[in-house]
């Protein structure tokens, strides 16, 4: 058997980070059985314009390396992929179910059918289709029909069954189709619902594994019942545990943004966005948290990284193995490795896997990373000058493992602009203090006469200038630090100095020291 999963979405105009997952899943069950991979659009509802309803779904595939075998912009064999398109299919089946008498015209009002479902609730029995419909004569149909009534196509639920499947997650589960009311299958206007249009797409196409949200579970005794109708072969199905909010057991929602923000490290990762979109220009833009995958890429994660984070929500392949590559996931997931509870989405754990996935990198990666968020926030040329690009492969070599986002950059924009910006507290702290600012300032001079600046010269300039002021080093360090950089940390002090260079760094102190001239000193405790 050939292996053929599907991603299902609608588009919606945005990815949602619990949807990725499942489509990473269904994904690597593909890859890993040599099998194929189709995305396939649920877009019967759709009112919103397709680019841009659709844009941001494929381009998260498309960040993400998830490529498809079959599907938009490519087709395949099952075309077309968007089931908009596929009217005719649905028709035919729902016809054909007719002619079979397993479905039925339904001229039921939505009034008497509130009515049924309140005296059932009333006598405490399961709500189950009263089937007037069936009672009518071909020739009272055909009246109905020419005089355009309202209806609806309904499956006739065969009652007198179970439904059993054998789910690769939850096991065997089970429902009595005796309890189940007819569903719709076709509206009034000839739109197919959900439930149909997915029995019939999936047969066509194909698909041997269903492999999708556990809120789908409810709606998979109707698909089976019908693809039974039909006489079709079932696919098999796992349903995923739900992606839990941070800190929460509830489902991970795009409207309970705020209240994600009581979290201490969805906040985090918010305002890191708020601060990166702000300086490049993105901030106010729809979709642009934490929940969605656009985010991720925005704020300069790693493709590898938001892998490896979806992968972890919800699989394991053992108690301690935390990182893994897609090509080690393509080769040993399993479904019957998916986590039976639902998973927490833990905002720090994306970063940690990013963390790691960014000290992998090479050096010329990183720095083609980091230069467009340089640029957007015009800290250096668009496009960038070859000097521009060495000075910052420079800057990044200086940040090693500080670069965890391509965004971080950011964070020393004291080495691409002459402005610098305190950080007041620590000034305060570090340098507004007796004898500090007289210290930096021969120091100052001190390094301002020497010709030859290097990190050893530095150092050794700024040793020897405090035996003989009988100062500690400390003290200096510190102030030369947030002197030149406006920061209590970065990059090893001496490379910070090279790197505002020889001008900037001499301007920089002398402006600290004149800064707190003019601040008085707090009194000596
Ligand atoms: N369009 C459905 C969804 O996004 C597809 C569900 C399925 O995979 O059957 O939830």
């Amino acid at each position: 058997m050939t292996v053929r999963t599907r991603f299902a979405p609608s588009p919606t105009g945005y990815m949602h980070i619990g949807g990725m997952r499942t489509a990473l899943f269904n994904w690597l069950w593909a890859r890993h059985n040599g099998g194929t991979f189709i995305l396939r659009i649920d877009d019967t509802d759709q009112q919103r314009n397709m680019d841009e309803a659709l844009g941001p779904i494929l381009r998260a595939f498309k960040w993400l390396g998830l490529t498809w075998d079959e599907g938009p912009e490519i087709g395949g064999p099952y075309a077309p992929y968007f089931q908009s398109q596929r009217g005719e299919l649905y028709r035919a089946a729902a016809d054909r179910l007719l002619r079979e008498g397993k479905a039925y015209r339904c001229f039921e009002t939505k009034e008497q059918i509130d009515e049924d479902r309140k005296l059932a609730e009333a006598e405490k029995r399961p709500y189950l289709s009263a089937r007037r419909s069936l009672q009518l004569s071909e020739s009272e149909i055909q009246k109905f029909l020419v005089e355009g009534r309202p209806h609806v196509i309904r499956f006739l639920v065969p009652r007198n069954q179970m439904v059993v499947i054998d789910d690769h997650i939850r096991g065997r589960v089970e429902w009595d189709a005796g309890l189940m009311a007819d569903p719709v299958i076709m509206r009034g206007d000839g739109s197919p619902l959900y439930n149909f249009a997915t029995v019939i797409d999936d047969t066509q196409m194909q698909i041997t594994h269903v492999i999708r949200a556990e809120e789908h579970l409810s709606n998979t005794p109707t698909q089976v019942l019908l693809h039974q109708a039909l006489g079709n072969t079932l696919p098999q199905f796992a349903h995923i545990p739900y992606v839990a909010a941070p800190g929460g057991k509830e489902k991970l929602s795009k409207r309970k943004l705020a209240q994600y923000r009581n979290n201490a490290s969805f906040k985090k990762l918010c305002d890191k966005g708020d601060a990166v979109f702000t300086q490049i220009g993105l901030s106010g833009q729809a979709g642009l948290d934490p929940v969605m995958v656009e985010f991720y890429e925005r704020v300069g994660f790693l493709p590898a990284g938001i892998l490896n984070g979806l992968l972890r929500l919800g699989w394991s392949l053992d108690d301690k193995t935390e990182i893994f590559s897609l090509d080690d996931a393509v080769k040993l997931f399993t479904l019957d490795r998916v986590v039976k509870a639902p998973a927490g989405f833990d905002p720090d754990k994306m970063v940690s896997y990013q963390q790691h996935w960014m000290m992998q990198l090479p050096l010329a990666e990183k720095v083609a990373g980091c230069l467009p968020y340089l640029e957007k926030a015009g800290l250096i040329a668009s496009p960038p000058t070859p000097e521009n690009r060495e000075f910052t492969a420079r800057v990044i070599a200086a940040l090693g493992d500080r670069i965890r986002l391509f965004s971080d950059v950011l964070d020393v924009a004291y080495f691409f602009r002459d402005e610098i910006t305190y950080d007041e507290k620590e000034f305060a702290k570090r340098l507004a203090k007796e004898g500090v600012p007289a210290l930096l300032a021969g120091y100052r001079d001190r390094i301002a006469a020497l010709l030859d600046w290097t990190v050893e010269n530095l150092e050794a300039a700024l040793k020897s200038y405090c035996e003989e002021q009988s100062q500690s080093p400390g003290t200096l360090i510190h102030a030369l630090r947030i002197s030149t950089t406006g920061v209590p940390i970065g990059p090893g002090v001496y490379e910070c100095v090279l790197l505002v260079g020889r001008e900037r760094a001499l301007t920089r102190m002398d402006q600290a020291v004149q800064r707190v001239s003019h601040q008085p000193l707090p009194p000596n405790p």
